[in-house]
């Protein structure tokens, strides 16, 4: 049976970005670019007030001072003369400053001298070069890079495309996953369940999870363990970039996912890892010319279905995506109590991450095994404990997987 390592390296040699399009930059966030972005602008376009008040000749500056006011220029405005010893034009913040002003004196050190507001006196022993300017192009300048190809577009991001006059963009296109819940004692969550039946908790787990990575979730409900049924919704979900099942793929006499999915032409590439809870996953590929489609078999146990999802599905998805192949964020932490599994496997368990004395610290819930989702539920990491067959002390230092 290969380690979870081994089945990210088989899964990541298979998780190519698909070709990327052009879209709208407005429907672009969350997407990761394709291509750098240029500037086509200058910016700021024009050296500019960072302060309300008078922009001057730095050198006029001392106590006392009274200069002519020649003009007010606002955001929006340009300045029509420029200003000379003597004189200062009224500027409000963002204003493009006008010819021969180096300096902006802001307008709490001035007053004004007369009612009709023709000379202003300024109350600041001097003004530095430059002070209160942006000069045009400090932050950015025509042709400059602006974005790198592979830059993740957050809400930071759109705000640069849009000054940058990037209106269309070359993206990955986000992947499209079908959800697909196998087994006959699946009801759905507004049924009570009656005798030998249970509620379909992955499908929404899964869903929600797809959809926080950004990508398409497309739901395909709940499949009978039944041959004729899997296939009908197997080939759907094989019209999408990725398939997600649940159960099935374990060694029931009703696990008929991976002959269901040998028959419609999905190449095994592993099945089972040692790992706990989650030992029976299963993932496979459909050749395409547009892109290989992905499926992951899940184990049926929720715990076991989010473990994996977690450890093996996430990564491959960031990397259709264009993003790195990158597992959930890990760190270190001491173990807070005495933990006995006793398991032959690396085990992922649910555990509590917490700050202590300045030091994480971290300590495992009362799980009660891969069909405990709900003290899953409590967990903000899983604790991942090597094979032992000896009891982790208090102290132990203990890789997490925050959740
Ligand atoms: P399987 O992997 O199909 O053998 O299922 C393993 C266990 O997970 C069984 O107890 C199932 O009832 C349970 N299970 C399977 N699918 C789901 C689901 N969608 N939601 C909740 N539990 C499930
Ligand atoms: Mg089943």
């Amino acid at each position: 049976m290969i380690g979870v390592d081994e089945a990210l390296e088989r899964i990541k040699q298979h998780a190519k970005p698909r070709a990327s399009q052009m879209i709208r930059a407005a429907d672009a966030l969350g997407s990761v670019l394709a291509t750098d972005i240029k500037s086509d602008i200058d910016s700021p376009p024009h050296d500019k007030a960072l302060m309300d008040g008078y922009a001057v000749v730095a050198s006029d500056i001392k106590s006392g001072v009274e200069l002519s006011i020649l003009e007010e220029v606002t955001a929006g405005d340009v300045p029509t003369l420029p200003v000379v010893s003597g004189t200062a034009t009224r500027i409000m913040t963002g204003a493009p400053l006008p010819d021969g002003a180096d300096a902006v004196v802001m307008v709490e050190r001035t007053e004004l001298v007369d009612s009709d507001e023709t000379t202003v006196r300024i109350n600041a022993d001097k003004a530095d070069l430059g002070q209160n300017i942006m000069p045009r192009g400090e932050s950015v300048r025509t042709g400059d890079v602006v974005l790198l190809a592979g830059r993740l577009i957050r809400p930071i991001e759109m705000g640069v495309l849009a000054e940058c006059g990037a209106t269309e963009v070359s993206t990955y296109p986000k992947p499209s996953v079908a959800i697909l819940s196998t087994g006959n004692e699946l009801v759905a969550p507004e049924t009570r369940p009656q005798a030998g039946q249970i509620r379909n908790s992955n499908g929404p787990m899964l869903e929600a999870l797809v959809q926080r990575t950004g990508s398409k979730a497309v739901h395909l409900g709940v499949g009978r363990d039944e041959r004729d049924e899997l296939e009908r919704l197997v080939r759907r979900g094989l019209e999408e970039d990725v398939l997600v099942l649940s159960g099935g793929v374990s060694a029931g006499v009703l696990d008929l996912v991976p002959e269901v999915l040998a028959a419609n032409g999905v190449e095994q590439v592993f099945h089972k890892v040692h790992l706990k809870p989650g030992k029976p996953v299963w993932f496979g590929i459909k050749k395409d010319s547009r892109g290989d489609r992905l499926v992951f078999g899940l184990p049926g146990n929720p715990v076991a279905s989010l473990v994996c999802f977690e450890l093996f599905v996430r990564p491959a998805l960031a990397s259709l995506a264009g993003q790195a192949f990158g597992s959930i964020e890990r760190s270190t932490a001491r173990l807070a109590t005495t933990h006995s599994p006793y398991s032959d496997r690396p085990t992922y368990f649910p555990a509590r991450l917490f700050e202590l004395d300045g030091q994480l610290q971290v300590e495992p819930l009362a799980w009660k095994g891969s069909a405990d989702l709900r003290t899953l539920a409590d967990a903000n990491c899983l604790a991942l404990f090597p094979p032992s067959d000896s009891a982790f002390a208090p102290g132990d230092a203990i890789e997490v997987y925050l959740l």
